[in-house]
C-alpha cells in the first residue's frame, strides 16, 4: 500500500554483485556464490518474519541493513542475485532468480514484496512494533500485514524451490520505498537493462486477505503553489494576499471533485465501494506571522484515478481551476507523485491460474496504489495477493493472523509448484 510523497528518481544504475551498500554505474553480470557452506541456516517462516519485523525498515531510513541480511539469506550457487540501488545508494532493490532463463517468451513467475514500512510512532501500539508478537492467534508488528508476511513466505518458497526441477524460472523481487509512492519499483522500471528480461507473471503480496486482486487504482499527486507578494500588514497595499484565492480554488476544486465523482466508467463497478475516482484536497500550508502579508499558500491534492483514466485530464481541470484565481496572484500546477494504476487482463496466466487454484469466481479491485503499476509497465502481469487485510496497515498493533499466514505459506508453495512445473502454465 502506498501512502505520502512521491518524487522521482533520475540517471540509476543497476548493480550486481553482494555488495548492497555500493551503488554502481554500470550493469555488471550477476554474482553467483558457490560456497554453499557459507550459506545461513535455513529458519522458520516464524522465525524469518521476526528477523524481518526486527529491521526497522521504515521508508524514511535506509534499507541497506534488511536487505544485506536478504541477500544473504537467499544467495546461493544456483541463486542470480541483482541489486538496483537507489540514486544515492542508501537504499536497494533486490532481484534473485533461478531455474531456467526466461527467454523471449519471459515464462515464469516473480514474487514481489516491499521491504520498507509505514512509521510506527503511534503511541496506541501495545508492543513493541519491531518485536514480532504472538497472542490472541495474531502475529504483532510493523509490517506484519504490510507486507513483511508476504516476504518472509515468498523468501522461504524462493529458498526452498529447486533450481534443478524448475522448468519456469522463478524471481524474488524485493523493493524499497514502495509507502512514498513506488519509488524503488519506478527505479527498477527506469534501470533494468532490456536485454534482461524479467518473467511476464508476478505476485505482489500486498495484503488482500488471500483473495486474487487485478486492478487498482493510481494515485496521482498535485501540488498547486499560489504566489502572491509579501508585506507587512499595516501595508497592505504594498502586498498581495496569497492565501485569500485560495479559498475561490478550494471551491473551484471541490466542483470538479463533484464532476469526477459523477463520472463512471465500465471498470468502475468492480470497485463496489467508490466506483469512481477521487480527488482529495489533503494539505493547504500558507503564511509565516500574523503581521506579514503571506506571499505563498501551497495546496497539496491527492487523486484515486480508475484504471483506464487519463492522468492529463485531471492535470488539465486542475490547471482550469487555477485561472479562476489567476491575475493578482499566480498558480503553478505541479505533478509530483504518479503511481499508475493497475489493470492486469483477466486471462493473464498468473490471474486464471491462482484464481483457478483458489476457486475465485470474477475479479477484484483494491482502492490503495502498489508497485504493481510501475511493474506493469514493464510487460509484467501482476496481481496482488497476500495474506492480512489493509484494514489494520498503516495502524498501530499491525496484525497477521497466524491461521491465515500459515494458509498463505501452502497455497503459495503450491502455485509455486503448479506454475514453474511446466512452461505452458506460465505463459
Ligand atoms: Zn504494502
Amino acid at each position: 500500500m502506498v501512502r505520502g510523497e512521491a518524487g522521482t528518481e533520475r540517471d540509476g544504475s543497476f548493480a550486481a554483485g553482494t555488495a548492497v551498500s555500493a551503488a554502481s554505474d554500470e550493469v555488471s553480470a550477476p554474482e553467483r556464490r558457490d560456497d554453499a557452506a557459507a550459506r545461513q541456516a535455513m529458519l522458520t517462516d516464524e522465525q524469518l518474519l521476526a528477523r524481518l519485523i526486527g529491521f526497522d525498515s521504515t521508508s524514511a531510513r535506509s534499507n541497506l541493513p534488511i536487505a544485506d541480511f536478504i541477500c544473504g539469506y537467499v544467495e546461493a550457487p544456483d541463486v542470480a542475485l541483482f541489486r538496483s540501488p537507489s540514486a544515492d545508494g542508501s537504499k536497494v532493490n533486490i532481484v534473485a532468480v533461478k531455474g531456467p532463463a526466461t527467454g523471449p517468451s519471459r515464462y515464469g513467475l516473480i514474487l514481489c514484496g516491499h521491504l520498507d514500512t509505514v512509521p510506527a510512532t503511534e503511541p496506541e501500539w501495545t508492543s513493541d512494533p519491531f518485536t514480532l508478537v504472538e497472542r490472541d492467534g495474531a502475529y504483532f508488528g510493523r509490517g506484519t500485514a504490510d507486507m513483511k508476511g508476504f516476504c518472509a513466505l515468498a523468501i522461504h518458497a524462493f529458498r526452498e524451490a529447486d533450481a534443478a526441477t524448475l522448468a519456469a524460472p522463478l524471481a524474488l523481487l524485493l523493493t524499497y520505498d514502495e509507502e512514498v509512492g513506488s519509488l524503488g519499483a519506478r527505479r527498477l522500471v527506469d534501470t533494468w537493462p532490456p536485454d534482461r528480461p524479467l518473467p511476464r507473471q508476478a505476485i505482489i503480496g500486498e495484503p488482500t486477505s488471500l483473495e486474487v486482486v487485478r486492478m487498482h487504482k493510481g494515485h496521482l499527486k498535485i501540488r498547486v503553489t499560489i504566489r502572491g507578494r509579501a508585506a507587512h500588514s499595516g501595508s497592505p497595499h504594498l502586498g498581495v494576499n496569497a492565501i485569500e484565492p485560495a479559498g475561490v480554488l478550494l471551491r473551484e476544486l471541490a466542483a470538479l471533485r463533484e464532476r469526477l465523482e459523477r463520472e463512471r466508467t465500465p471498470l468502475g463497478e468492480l470497485f463496489p465501494d467508490v466506483p469512481h475516482s477521487v480527488l482529495t484536497v489533503a494539505r493547504i500550508r500558507g503564511g509565516e506571522a500574523l503581521n506579514v502579508i503571506p506571499e505563498l499558500c501551497v495546496i497539496d491534492i491527492g487523486v484515486r484515478l480508475l484504471p483506464g483514466q487519463d492522468a492529463r485530464g485531471v492535470v488539465e481541470g486542475v490547471q482550469a481551476a487555477c485561472r479562476a484565481i489567476e491575475g493578482s496572484v499566480t498558480a503553478d500546477v505541479e505533478v509530483v507523485g504518479d503511481n499508475p494504476p493497475l489493470l492486469t487482463d483477466e486471462a493473464a496466466p498468473v490471474h486464471r491460474s491462482l484464481s483457478e487454484m483458489l476457486g475465485q469466481s470474477g475479479s477484484r479491485g483494491v482502492s490503495f496504489a502498489s508497485d504493481g503499476g510501475w511493474l506493469s509497465t514493464l510487460g509484467i502481469d501482476c496481481v496482488l495477493w497476500g495474506p492480512g487485510t489493509i484494514e489494520v496497515a498503516h495502524k498501530p498493533d499491525e496484525r497477521l493472523p497466524v491461521d491465515e499466514f500459515v494458509r498463505a505459506r501452502e497455497l503459495l508453495k503450491r502455485f509455486v509448484r503448479r506454475f514453474t512445473g511446466s512452461p505452458e502454465d506460465s505463459l
